[in-house]
């Protein structure tokens, strides 16, 4: 017999992971902020200067081992929201100062 109206759950989950993406990708993607629906978004793009300054995770002991933060300012509300580079993901994740 076949199941009518409700869809299997192979079906459910990827609206649910684009409804998620929506959500996240607001201020990064769509310079709206999420808070309060502004769009006067400004960008402070992550770096590491010397003696540890700049935006960064230091995930080792040296400046190669830094992961740039950029960060997402909403000027109308103050809400920030800090991004790295999916290619910095695997430093982060080889780390040994980040946890689960
Ligand atoms: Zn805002």
């Amino acid at each position: 017999m076949q199941s009518v109206g409700v869809p299997p759950d192979s079906h459910i989950k990827p609206v649910l992971e684009i409804i998620k993406e929506e959500i996240t990708l607001t201020m990064k993607n769509k310079r709206i902020c999420p808070k309060c629906g502004s769009s006067d978004i400004r960008i402070i793009d992550g770096y590491a200067g010397a003696y540890g300054s700049g935006n960064n995770i230091m995930t080792g002991a040296t400046i190669f081992s830094a992961v740039n933060v950029d960060r997402y300012i909403c000027c109308s509300c103050g809400f920030t929201e800090e991004w790295i580079n999916t290619e910095d993901i695997p430093k982060i994740e080889k780390s040994k100062k980040a946890h689960k």
